[in-house]
């Protein structure tokens, strides 16, 4: 159950309801809310019911809610939650978005030259990592800090909106200060302390499903960022693993229509990381497009078979292009934008 505390109720009021709802073994959790407070209750009501809570005199309402993921449920909120990104943009509205870019940022050029062909080529938001998950500690880490530098810059002198991974809770401050959307990756998804302060930051975070996760436990690692009152969450399908060798990974579709039923969050699609081969990344964008995603994220890269990561499924800028011209089409079809 969600309680909707009255808007504007003083702050000694609410120590007085929660005081009231403690010694009655009702465990909640706070969450700040579109200038609204709201408790979440853990487990049952405690010896109250949910009448007398609805009965007392700082509750607007109560709201019963049937999923695990409470704040992340279409029974919290029914209506598609629009994120903002800067400048007038916005994800999960009616129009698609498309983030394009490389794996990494491997140079100022690289990624400068990057940013102009990506925006040229209809994107709205650049990707780059500078803090690189890698299989091997041996292979190329990103650039770090520098990386980030590099990427705002690209950003600015682009005018795109900028996105980049975060590895490491302790990094918080510093991608703050250069990035428009935190990305989660795929290792991370059940990084409960990350998760946890991405909540307490306000920029929208995408968070990718583990590639091994169920569409619940997606669904209650996006609830540690809700709870923490940042609403600006992005899920991401970036393909599972499966027995087939013949892929990287296993591009989940069903999950896009099954999150649009269970959930107000904007839905991306990552064809990249899910097939793990540029030749498939086309079809796969347009396929996503069709299942009703709000928006792609696409490695694409100035000299795809130089790239420093993820080389066989960058693809070349040539490719992004067609790709943004026919998911354009595929949008119209399915009364998108
Ligand atoms: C990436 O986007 O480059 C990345 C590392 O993605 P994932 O977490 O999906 O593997
Ligand atoms: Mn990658």
């Amino acid at each position: 159950m969600i309680i909707f505390l009255k808007k504007g109720l003083p702050l000694s009021k609410e120590k007085e309801f929660r005081t009231f709802l403690a010694q009655r073994n009702v465990e909640v959790r706070p969450v700040e809310h579109e200038e609204q407070e709201l408790l979440v209750v853990l487990g049952r009501c405690g010896e109250l019911t949910r009448r007398e809570i609805e009965k007392n005199a700082s509750v607007e309402k109560t709201l019963d809610v049937d999923r695990p993921y409470r704040l992340a449920s279409k029974s919290f909120r029914e209506t598609p939650s629009v994120v903002s990104v800067k400048n007038g943009l916005k994800i999960g509205g009616k129009r698609i978005i498309i983030m394009a870019g490389p794996c990494s940022v491997e140079t100022k050029e690289q990624i400068i030259e990057t940013a102009k062909k990506v925006k040229d080529a209809g994107c709205q938001i650049l990707r780059g990592g500078a803090f690189k998950p890698r299989t091997g500690p041996y292979d190329f880490q990103g650039l770090g800090k520098i990386g980030l530098h590099f990427l705002k810059e690209a950003g600015k002198r682009s005018g795109l909106a900028v996105i980049t991974e975060i590895l490491d809770v302790r990094d918080i401050e510093l991608i703050d200060k250069y990035t428009d959307i935190f990305q989660v990756g795929t290792r991370n998804m059940q990084n409960y302390p990350l998760l946890r302060e991405l909540g307490k930051v306000r920029k929208p975070v995408l968070l990718k499903r583990g590639m091994w996760a169920t569409y619940k436990e997606f669904l209650l690692a996006a609830e540690y960022i809700l709870l923490g009152g940042n609403k600006n969450v992005l899920l991401c399908e970036r393909g599972i693993r499966t027995h087939v060798s013949e892929t990287r990974f296993t591009l989940d579709l069903n999950i896009v229509p099954y999150l649009k039923h269970e959930t107000h969050l904007p839905v991306i699609v990552d064809p990249s990381h899910g097939t793990g081969r540029a030749n498939l990344v086309r079809a796969m964008s347009r396929a996503a497009i069709a299942a009703g995603a709000d928006g792609l994220l696409i490695e694409a890269h100035v000299d795809p078979r130089k790239s420093l990561s993820d080389s066989d499924q960058a693809i070349s800028i040539q490719e992004l292009t067609k790709i943004v011209k026919e998911v354009q089409r595929v949008a119209n079809a399915v009364d998108r934008s």
